[in-house]
């Protein structure tokens, strides 16, 4: 039995997280989840968008799946998101976008690995408001974070049979900043000869992307470059409502789509649980629950390809809970060859 944190989040959080819930008990593993509450919503009781037994929980179960959480624009409150990753040290954002046959993209061969730096940059929300007019924000790049989440890239290369880390910046014009982060990444390359390894500008891999997805492999970013890619990724692959992602540390992990809390989709039931479901895949990896990952993902592509349910965003009519509980079904079906 496996002690896991659940945060349901705001928007459509709580309907994703509740129909993910449905295909992973599906696959027989025993998961005891620990509800714990973030976001607006819970200022008036805890007094916080991020009260500490959220934190406390996390710290004890080691791991977490993770609803979105709506993050004022412009005003309010700071991103529960970033606190918890900051807090927790989830310096690894490891977000992979693959094509998955059936589901309607000009691309059908995307198979992209991105590793986001996930503290620092210009997350670390140090603002100032010069005068009336004029604001400022300061972008911290450290030596340490940077080879730290080089590595990362490098090692997850290594472990995965990947062939080239491309690192992402914009060493050009922020020369002491991304400068740092290159020059990191440049001396952490030479450890591993086995593994290509190239620069590029952020521009030009937006352009790059659009045009010749299929020359990337793993691409390692500063934290806000990687955060923009990492939806651009998604836009390849058929959107975010299929994009998944985990947030990793050395001590604890989340798990959590690419998307945020899309408000206007919110009770409607019908928004997509795959990028959440995909999460957990990641999730069950990050276990050692490797055949219960497979069978998972697996159901998920089964469903997908063959039609069985689509939300909207696949250009189908399957309601939330419609497309979890095809997912279940499937994995049903496949229990017994997986588990035979
Ligand atoms: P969003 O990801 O919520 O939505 C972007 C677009 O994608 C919208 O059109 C939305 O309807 C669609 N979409 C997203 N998830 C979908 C799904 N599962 N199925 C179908 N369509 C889906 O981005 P946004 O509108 O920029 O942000 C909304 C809020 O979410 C903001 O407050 C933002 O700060 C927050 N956010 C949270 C997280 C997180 O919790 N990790 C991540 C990103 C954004």
């Amino acid at each position: 039995m496996y002690n896991i944190t659940l945060i349901p989040g705001d928007g459509i959080g709580p309907e994703i997280c509740e129909a993910a819930c449905v295909a992973i008990e599906a696959t027989g593993v025993k998961i005891n989840w620990e509800i714990a509450n973030a976001g607006a919503d819970f200022i008036e009781t805890d007094g916080t968008p991020l009260p500490q037994k959220v934190i406390n929980s996390i710290k004890k179960n080691k791991i977490a799946l993770k609803g979105p959480v709506t993050t004022p624009i412009g005003t309010g409150f700071r991103s529960v998101n970033v606190a918890l990753r900051k807090n927790l040290n989830l310096y690894a954002n490891l977000r992979p976008a693959k094509t998955i046959p059936g589901i309607k993209s000009r691309y059908d061969n995307i198979d992209l690995i991105i590793v986001r730096e996930n503290t620092e940059d210009l997350y670390a929300g140090i603002e100032r408001q010069i005068d009336e007019n004029t604001a400022e924000s300061i972008k911290i790049i450290t030596r340490e974070a940077s080879e730290r989440i080089v590595k990362y890239a490098f090692d997850y290369a290594v472990n995965e049979n990947r062939k080239k880390v491309t690192a992402v910046t914009k060493a050009n014009i922020c020369k002491l900043t991304d400068g740092l982060f290159l020059d990191a990444a440049k001396n952490i390359a030479k450890k591993y000869p086995q593994i290509e390894y190239e620069e590029i500008l952020i521009d030009n891999m937006c352009m790059q992307l659009v045009q010749q997805p299929e020359n990337y492999d793993v691409l390692v970013l500063p934290n806000l470059y990687g955060d923009i890619i990492s939806d651009l990724a998604a836009g390849l692959i058929g959107g975010l409502g299929v994009a998944p992602g985990a947030n990793i540390g050395e001590d604890a992990a989340i798990f959590e789509a690419v998307h945020g809390s899309s408000p206007t989709l919110k009770g409607l039931n019908k928004a997509n649980p795959t990028a959440l479901i995909l999460s957990a895949v990641l999730m069950l990896k990050h276990i050692g629950e490797n055949q219960t990952a497979q069978m998972l993902q697996q159901a998920v592509e089964n469903v997908i390809r063959e039609g069985k349910a689509k939300t909207f965003d696949l250009g189908g009519k399957s309601s939330t809970m419609e497309m979890a509980e095809a997912i279940a079904e499937e994995i049903k079906q496949l229990k017994t060859c997986f588990l035979s």
